[in-house]
């Protein structure tokens, strides 16, 4: 990320020259002789080919074992005085220089990796220290840059922010999250993370955690569960406004979530799905979805297509949660295979690449704006709803009525193209819509108890049932379903 790259920038700016040597008693040895006599320093190919062969054999530590004649060639004099007498270099190279060339190691072993992208990932410490040593290193004797990709993270500290501590009592361990949470929580709580600062943890981080968890369970169960009877080949349905919105929504859902993954964002990854899970589904497509589901004729197209829709949402979402909650992705994914509504043995043989291109023609930016519409007069229902509500007035919105007036142009155009739907939108029994004139406002809505009969089976209030004592769409319903 941009941060890092400007951090390591001024790091080699600022920083001083590198003092190579190091007094010390144990480490890499610089192999280097002098001269007893004369102190000539001789850095010689001959003596190195010969170090290079014995700490091949030996390890680096050779050096402080054996006399120097061992390293040194067959008669080997001083250039300048003539004597054979040598003395070791004592100084040991900067630990720093042994890890600025663990890419030379790994690419000797392993040549095919020089010409692949290569990521340092490390603790932000490092652009002091290994990111910055391997490039000097680099630049100096390959002249490029070692890496294609820095990538840091903060540390781990308490609730707080302060640096976990036997002694303050704060430390949280992997480990117990794991035995009382499982390892998916941890793995949850990993991603979700933003970890280019320091991240939290704490008890009560774990616990909304799990009810992050719990929700988006919940949510692929709920999918699941309403696609019991579904036939993927069925090809009689009709998406509705709604359906065709969700599917929308969808589309950019992907999108964020590729993008996320792809910077690295894995926290942009858990907030983009548990956000659509949340608001898009649970509070809103699943509330106006459950009539259809539960009340319509199993082969209604209309019932088809809200299935349709479920499972288009399960194939492409869930594989991009199996890299994260892996064991619930898969699980999810072993239901649905049991039931014959995926293709892929497992969620991991999923092409993650091939998901996008199937969903992007779905994509309706304008019916996503009208649809943030009419949320804004669902939100004002709601708000009156739970008024009614506290008041004792109804118990459930289905026995409400809505009367809303709107005043401008923008708010009728869409009112006008959704009327025949904002029942089912506000999950009200009925909606009376009057377009008037006006400029204070936008639109206005009163919600009142609707004087009218339930209907038993799908629980909508109607001024009058047929003679079958039920609604005219569930007489149709179980006309269907050779019930009557
Ligand atoms: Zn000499
Ligand atoms: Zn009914």
């Amino acid at each position: 990320p941009k941060i890092g790259q400007n951090r390591i920038s001024s790091m080699v700016e600022l920083r001083p020259d590198w003092c190579l040597s190091r007094q010390r008693y144990w480490g890499v040895p610089i192999p280097t002789v002098y001269c007893k006599k004369c102190g000539t320093v001789y850095l010689k190919k001959e003596i190195l080919q010969n170090v290079e062969q014995i700490f091949a054999k030996e390890g680096s530590d050779s050096w402080f074992v054996y006399e120097i004649e061992k390293f040194l060639p067959q008669g080997f004099k001083c250039e300048v005085c003539g004597s054979t007498e040598f003395e070791k270099e004592k100084n040991i190279l900067d630990v720093w220089y042994d890890s600025s060339v663990s890419y030379k190691i790994l690419y000797d072993v392993l040549p095919e990796l020089s010409s692949k992208d290569i990521m340092y990932l490390e603790g932000s410490d490092q652009h002091r220290g290994w990111f910055q040593v391997s490039l000097i290193v680099s630049t100096a004797t390959e002249n490029k840059a070692p890496y294609s990709e820095v990538l840091t993270h903060g540390f781990v500290v308490d609730g707080e922010g302060r640096k976990m501590s036997k002694s303050l009592g704060n430390v949280v361990a992997p480990q117990d999250i794991i035995k009382h949470h499982g390892a998916e929580i941890l793995r949850l709580w990993t991603a979700s993370t933003d970890y280019s600062l320091d991240v939290r943890i704490s008890k009560e981080i774990v616990e909304m955690l799990v009810e992050t968890y719990r929700k988006i369970r919940n949510t692929i169960r709920y999918i699941l569960g309403n696609l019991y009877d579904f036939v993927p080949e069925e090809k009689n349905y009709e998406f509705d406004l709604l359906d065709k919105y969700i599917l929308s929504k969808l589309v950019s859902v992907i999108s964020e979530t590729i993008d996320a993954y792809k910077n690295y964002e894995f926290h942009q990854v858990v907030n983009t799905i548990t956000n659509f899970f949340i608001k898009d589904l649970s509070n809103f497509y699943f509330d106006v979805l459950k009539d259809k589901l539960y009340t319509y004729p199993k082969s209604s197209p209309q019932r088809v297509a809200s299935q349709k829709v479920l499972h288009t949402i399960f194939v492409s979402v869930v594989p991009f949660i199996s890299p994260i909650l892996s064991f619930t992705a898969e699980e999810a994914w072993q239901e649905a295979k049991s039931s014959n509504f995926v293709n892929e043995e497992s969620v991991f043989l999923v092409d993650l690449t091939k998901i996008k291109q199937q969903v992007e023609k779905y994509k309706d930016e304008r019916l996503e704006q009208e649809i943030s519409l009419l949320s804004e007069i669902r939100d004002e229902v709601n708000i009156n709803l739970e008024e009614l509500r506290k008041k004792g007035v109804v118990g459930s919105s289905l026995e409400t009525e809505v009367e809303l007036k709107v005043f401008t142009e923008e708010y009728k155009d869409v009112v006008k193209k959704f009327e025949h739907m904002l029942s089912s939108i506000f999950i009200v029994s009925s909606v009376k819509v009057l377009y008037l004139e006006g400029k204070e406002k936008k639109f206005e809505v009163k919600v009142h108890k609707f004087d009218g009969v339930k209907c038993p089976r799908c629980w909508v209030y109607y001024k009058n049932l047929t003679d079958k004592g039920i609604c005219e769409k569930c007489v149709h319903a179980l006309k269907e379903l050779g019930m009557i």
